[in-house]
């Protein structure tokens, strides 16, 4: 049997399709492309092109292929975006995965994996921030994210459905063969703006806000390697698969590194100067978020192989350097 990545196409979902293909699983992607990349689906995966709110697309891919298990990716993902646009973040992520469990239920397709985000927490209480702290999402994208999870829970209380959340806190990073990487347009992330600067494409990278309070000022975020989200998508599908009941899960390193420290540890991997300037804050961004990602460990077994930010960024500005253009044609 095979399991489906919706979105595999984009960032996370084309890491995770691969690391399943490397782990000798059948594997299957869908994506509408609207911004992922065909060039990023593996090889061995058979890939669908088509949108998760197209009803007939999902009946047709779940009477065609034998689905095991569901890892869905397909989403909008940018947190200004949800604020200008709220409506395309209720459509795409709320509407489109009731679609999807509609169909999964209609097939008794009854496992499925889904990206969530720290996003869903707010403004933190506290750090390390744990699965069961308040959740009070500050934007948009975080709200429909809140919502998925509360539509899994309801949809497996009345059918025969089981899921996992994943709360994944800032990825980054690329797979070490450089082939398949991080390509946004418009690019919203601290870690690839700045390895913009190196690759002369922009003059500078812009510090939004240095009056937050922490030791110097600028925000504190959990940077995570995409491989690992990989890594924990496979080990959450296989505790679904071995009778794991309904679960949320935080996934980030558990380490905070400040704007300030990200852009001083790509100097030291990129060997460039990379100017920066002190900007006004970016509206809703919490002073920090840093999660415990105890509960992974131990019930998932989860272990993060890049634990240290230098390798981090190394795989991101390896992947850069040899796509200076992404997955376009240069
Ligand atoms: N950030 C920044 N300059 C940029 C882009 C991001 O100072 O050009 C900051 C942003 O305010 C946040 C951190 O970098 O504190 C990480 O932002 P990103 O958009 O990468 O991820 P988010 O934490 O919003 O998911």
């Amino acid at each position: 049997m095979a399991i489906l990545v919706l979105g595999g196409a984009g960032y996370i979902g084309s890491h995770t399709a691969l690391a399943l293909c490397e782990a000798g699983r059948d594997v299957v992607v869908a994506d509408n492309l609207e911004t992922g990349f065909k060039a990023a689906v593996p090889e061995k995966a058979r890939f669908y092109q088509g949108d998760i709110r197209d009803r007939e697309f999902l009946d047709k891919l779940f009477e065609t292929e034998k689905i095991e298990g569901v890892i869905h990716f397909a989403a909008n993902s940018q947190v200004g975006e949800s604020m200008k646009d709220p409506l395309k973040y209720y459509d795409n992520n709320l509407c489109g995965t009731k679609v999807l469990l509609d169909s999964m239920v209609a097939h008794g397709v009854n496992k499925i994996v889904f990206s969530s985000t720290a996003a869903t927490y707010g403004e933190p209480e506290r750090v390390p921030i744990l699965e069961d702290d308040k959740t009070d999402p500050t934007n948009c994208y975080g709200e429909t994210k809140l919502a998925m999870e509360h539509m899994m829970k309801w949809v497996s209380n009345a059918h025969d459905l089981k899921f996992v959340a994943l709360r994944y806190f800032n990825a980054c990073g690329a797979h070490p063969n450089a082939k398949i990487g991080e390509a946004h347009n418009p690019e919203t992330h601290l870690i690839p703006l700045i390895l913009q600067v190196p690759m002369g494409k922009r003059p500078q990278i812009s510090i939004f806000g240095d009056d937050y309070a922490t030791p110097d000022g600028t925000c504190i975020r959990d940077y995570i390697h995409v491989c690992d989200l990989a890594q924990a998508h496979i080990l959450a599908l296989d505790y679904l698969v071995n009778g794991g009941d309904n679960n949320v899960f935080n996934l980030g390193n558990g380490v905070g590194f400040s704007v300030k420290e990200v852009i001083e540890e790509a100097r030291s991997v990129t060997g460039h100067e990379i100017p920066a300037k002190v900007e006004a804050r970016r509206a809703g961004d919490p002073a920090q978020l840093i999660a415990s990602s105890e509960k992974a460990k131990t019930v998932l077994g989860w272990k993060p192989e890049y634990d240290d930010l230098h390798t981090i960024i190394d795989t991101a500005w390896k992947w850069h350097q040899s796509h200076p253009n992404g997955y376009e044609e240069a």
